[in-house]
């Protein structure tokens, strides 16, 4: 714990030294003159004047000592397919598709949109993008056309990489009729479109604007394209956040912090070294695919697994197979995935030899403590919960914050990683607030390298956004409520905007759904604020049950419903039990896994639920208005 905190005390207070010996996991084709310009916070620029390039860092820099160890693990459960590719083969994959791109025009700055399944193609493309220059946009495979209309219009690509169709839980979504239908609706068309045709579902190629991946490959087999080093504070990125409380965020992201941040995180945080192997679970459209699918392991040195399927299917142990047959050293995912595999199957993972496992990294929402028990029992191991957004672009909180593991408290992602000057503020007054105080969980600017340079094409919004929201102190506000304890562990409390005021007393959603959790027959629940005539807020809650027979009668329900209604009120007092429980089939979820509770409180208020873009299943809206 005392290296811990003189190692982030470091990051903080000796910024310059501590964070040139982070930046040393880094090739600079040159170096940089100063490692922080803060002289226009709250942008910050980090390394300035170092040139580097993530491709380069990512693969062309471990060709000497890796040329024939894999790097690229690819397997599909969904059309059973698996390819590995080298270091070497991997260079020779991303110059093809750099060499592609810059045949139809794309130079350095220009953007490339990227709408790909779990296939090693998109990593291809978006290696090819960072080495030359191009700004990738990806946007989550069989999002809507609208939604990819929008984006299409924000980034104004060159060219569009796509594919026919991906495949989910066993079923094909064609992608093409998708993207067409996005690229009429938008204004910013791009000259040229290429599509990987995996055969999954045929297509009518557009004359003079479509162009197939394959083809062009074979055409560009064996080229070269040369590395373009840009400025440390050139854009390597944009990305957009989940849209769980609101409109998505274009997250611009550099070149040279992140470089570094991902780098260094690789080490001290996920405690990895050249030559491990890295799976994570996300999906190449959200920030932790990105991070730690794409760039960290590589970058890193590691091989890293880019697998096109669900936890779930064949079956509930195929995580914990692929951990055995490659050997994987560090299973990243979420806690979302693993309430699925103890509901579906809790003995799935003592059938599998995992001796190469050193740890299990969870983020994405609160680990609520009966899953954490879980799979820490089931594991033995240690279980990492870490706190982050698309913004932070890397942990901002972590079980392992810098050089090692912490003992763990259950529901706490520990403490601030390194590089993050985090504070739990006043949302009145903004000042910091004492151990054991809710309050808004804060950044104190300079963010740290990795994290988002502004919105994209947007620098008052960022500003905007990020850093007036509490009062009287430019501070990074993540919308997150949280609490530290006595001895220093954080925890997060919910979304700012989740905090319910029943009859005078302000309750937090994520504290009730915890208690509601203790149930033993709750699989997943939500909990929400519904405007009350009389009481300002009542709490409703939405149950997801392990076993739904438990509650089929109406009797039945009506027993449940006030049993958990005792726990709450055991737990938290009168004023804390909702007003109603409703058993449901499933939540309502954004892509990314988050449940979407303000379109939740909305069809319970009777409204519009808003913008929909990143729901995962819309039919769980309907099964929630037939509850009410
Ligand atoms: P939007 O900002 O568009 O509303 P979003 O915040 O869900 O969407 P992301 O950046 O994908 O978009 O998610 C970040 C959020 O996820 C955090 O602000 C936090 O609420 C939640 N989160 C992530 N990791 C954890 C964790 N380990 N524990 C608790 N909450 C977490
Ligand atoms: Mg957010």
């Amino acid at each position: 714990m005392q290296t811990l905190r003189e190692f982030h005390r470091r990051s903080l207070q000796e910024r310059d030294p501590f964070w040139r010996e982070q930046a040393a996991f880094v090739h600079w084709e040159t170096p940089f003159e100063r490692v922080l310009d803060d002289s226009r916070l709250p942008f910050a620029r980090w390394f300035v004047g170092g040139r580097t390039n993530l491709c380069h860092n990512a693969v062309d820099r471990w060709l000497p000592e890796q040329a024939d160890a894999p790097a690229l693990i690819w397997v599909s459960t969904e059309v059973d397919q698996e390819e590995t590719y080298t270091r070497a083969q991997l260079h020779k994959e991303v110059n093809a598709a750099a060499a592609m791109l810059v045949a139809q025009g794309v130079g350095r700055g220009d953007r490339v949109l990227i709408y790909m399944p779990m296939i090693p193609q998109a990593v291809f493309m978006m290696l090819a993008c960072a080495r030359i220059g191009a700004i990738h946009s990806v946007v989550f495979g069989g999002f809507a056309s609208v939604n990819l209309a929008q984006r299409i219009d924000d980034a104004a690509p060159k060219v569009v990489v796509s594919a026919d169709a991906g495949s989910r839980g066993g079923k094909v979504t064609p992608y093409k009729p998708l993207l067409d239908r996005a690229l009429d609706l938008a204004t910013q068309k791009p000259a040229s479109v290429i599509i990987v045709d995996r055969g999954l579902a045929p297509f009518t190629p557009v004359q003079g604007r479509d162009l197939d991946y394959q083809a062009l490959r074979a055409r560009h087999d064996g080229a070269q394209a040369p590395v373009a080093w840009l400025e440390s504070s050139e854009p390597s990125y944009v990305l957009y956040t989940s849209g769980t409380t609101g409109k998505p965020k274009g997250v611009q992201r550099d070149t040279g912090g992140y470089a570094v941040a991902l780098a260094s995180s690789m080490r001290h945080v996920f405690n990895g070294k050249p030559g491990d192997t890295f799976f994570c679970t996300s999906d190449i459209g959200w920030v932790v695919g990105h991070s730690y699918i794409v760039y960290g392991p590589l970058i890193g040195g590691q091989a890293t697994v880019l697998y096109e399927g669900t936890p779930v299917r064949p079956d509930g142990a195929i995580l914990w197979r692929l951990v055995e047959r490659f050997g994987v050293n560090t299973l990243f995912s979420a806690p979302t995935a693993v309430r699925v595999l103890k509901k579906q199957d809790p003995q799935c993972l003592r059938r599998h030899d995992l001796s190469s496992l050193r740890a299990v990294y969870l983020a994405g929402e609160p680990l609520d403590e009966p899953t954490a028990r879980w799979i820490a029992g089931e594991l033995g191991k240690p279980i990492i919960d870490n706190y982050w957004q698309t913004e932070s672009g890397w942990p901002i909180l972590s079980a392992q914050p810098g050089v090692e593991a912490v003992p763990t408290r259950f529901g706490s992602p520990s403490f601030p990683v390194y590089g993050f000057d985090a504070r739990i503020v006043s949302e009145s007054t903004g000042e910091d607030l004492p151990a054991g105080q809710k309050g808004v969980v804060a950044i104190v600017p300079p963010l740290p390298p990795g994290a988002m340079s502004t919105i994209w094409g947007d620098d008052a919004r960022f500003v905007q956004t990020y850093f007036t929201s509490i009062p009287g102190r430019q501070v990074y506000s993540s919308f997150d409520w949280g609490r530290v304890d006595e001895d220093g562990y954080w925890f997060i409390l919910g979304r700012t905007d989740d905090v319910i005021n029943v009859a005078g007393h302000r309750l937090g959603t994520r504290e009730i759904e915890e208690s509601i959790s203790s149930h033993t027959g709750v699989a997943e629940c939500a909990v929400v604020g519904v405007a009350d005539e009389l009481k300002g807020q009542v709490a409703m809650a939405f149950v997801v049950l392990k076993s739904p027979e438990q509650a089929e009668t109406r009797e039945q329900a009506d027993a449940l419903e006030g049993d958990i209604m005792r726990v709450v009120q055991d737990q938290l007092g009168a004023v804390a039990r909702p007003a109603r429980i409703r058993f449901v089939p499933a939540l309502p979820k954004t892509r990314s896994g988050k449940v979407l509770r303000r379109a939740i409180v909305a069809l319970c208020e009777g409204r519009d639920p808003g913008d929909l873009t990143t729901i995962e299943d819309p039919q769980t809206l309907e099964q929630i208005k037939e509850t009410l």
